[in-house]
């Protein structure tokens, strides 16, 4: 066991602006992430473009130059892997954090490489781990995919793209675009009123002139290997189709904060308990930064709003250290 002043949880943008906080106190930190550096933007779509400007995605005012007012993925992991590198933060990858728990004044967290003590522990896990799942039969099925990367494999294929919101407008342009036969299949009665103000009036038009075809008020209620059931307005219908990609999206693991003993909304929203003035959670010592703060709201926070974060739990934590 090693000890620590801080174990943060997650290597995303607000675990890496933690870590910038913990390395300029001197403090004895670690980050433990279970995938690649800044996973869930690693994952994102190949081609997509941020929606903050540059200057917005910036941690500890370090400068975000890109070529573009609004930066690539490619870029932002150039970023992001440049702070990291530079500041010669010390961060595990690959390593997998299963359990928190907690002594009197020291926790103990528990990885797939073994076991760390440390008197505060910085959850910043975000959301992107856990899709919302369709929950119907052949979901399981290798053609449905509820991550999309590019739109290549889709040229000339039925391309059902299930949901509304900004990833599935994206999607279903930029895989139509390619030469793919795309039909969103959206479960309320119109685009997303979030979807980016100068993408909307795209998808909008490439659905009224029928190049994009949408059935809105509509749910997928079977997938087979050629086909799909959808239920809509005008009763359900069978639809020729090769793939289908969810876009519905994601939630933080809710278990994962239960076990560490931090509790919930306990409406709909089920947002973990948090100071906002600390990001202290109801347990003394355990903080929650980034969009893990929003619950099931999982548009609420972002790198713009969340960066913040990392300040207020570093001074938080300052203040009970000397
Ligand atoms: P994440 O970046 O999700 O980081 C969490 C990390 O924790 C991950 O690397 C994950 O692997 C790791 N992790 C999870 N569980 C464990 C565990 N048990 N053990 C170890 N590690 C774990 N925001 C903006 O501000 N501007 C934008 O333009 C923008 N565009 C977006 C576009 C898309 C397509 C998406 C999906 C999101 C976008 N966002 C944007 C939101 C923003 O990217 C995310 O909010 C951001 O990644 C959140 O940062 P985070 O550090 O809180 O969480």
């Amino acid at each position: 066991t090693k000890e620590l002043e801080v174990l943060i949880i997650g290597a995303g943008p607000i675990g890496i602006a933690c870590a910038l906080e913990c390395k300029k106190r001197n403090w004895n930190y670690v980050v433990i992430e279970k995938g690649a550096l800044t996973n869930s933007l690693f994952n994102y779509p190949l081609n997509m473009t941020f929606f903050s400007t540059s200057e917005k995605l910036e941690i500890d005012d370090i400068p975000f130059i890109s070529n573009n007012p609004k930066p690539s993925r490619t870029e932002a992991l150039e970023y992001y892997r440049r702070v990291v590198t530079s500041n010669d933060l010390n961060i595990n990858l690959y390593e997998t954090v299963s359990g928190i728990s907690k002594s009197i004044s020291e926790f103990t967290v528990k990885t797939d490489k073994g076991m760390y003590g440390t008197k505060h522990v910085i959850i910043a896990t975000g959301f992107y781990d856990i899709p919302n799942y369709l929950n119907v039969k052949g979901e399981n099925l290798p053609k449905v995919m509820h991550y999309y990367k590019e739109a290549h494999p889709f040229t000339l294929q039925n391309v059902a793209v299930v949901g509304a919101s900004n990833s599935a407008v994206d999607c279903a342009l930029e895989i139509y675009r390619k030469g793919g036969n795309v039909t969103m299949i959206v479960r309320d009665d119109a685009i997303g009123e979030r979807v980016k103000y100068w993408v909307r009036p795209d998808i909008i038009n490439r659905i009224e002139e029928g190049s994009i075809k949408a059935y809105f008020n509509s749910e997928i209620t079977e997938i087979r290997k050629h086909e799909i059931t959808i239920t809509t307005p005008e009763g359900p219908k069978t639809l020729q189709n090769d793939y289908v990609i969810a876009l519905t999206g994601y939630r933080p693991n809710f278990e994962f904060l239960a076990n560490a003993g931090i509790t919930f909304s306990k409406d709909e929203k089920h947002i973990p308990t948090y100071n906002a003035e600390t990001m202290e959670s109801n347990v003394e010592g355990l903080y929650l930064a980034g969009v893990i703060c929003g619950g099931m709201e999982t548009h609420k926070w972002f790198i713009e709003n969340s960066r913040i974060h990392a300040k207020l739990i570093a001074e938080h934590i300052e203040k009970k250290v000397s």
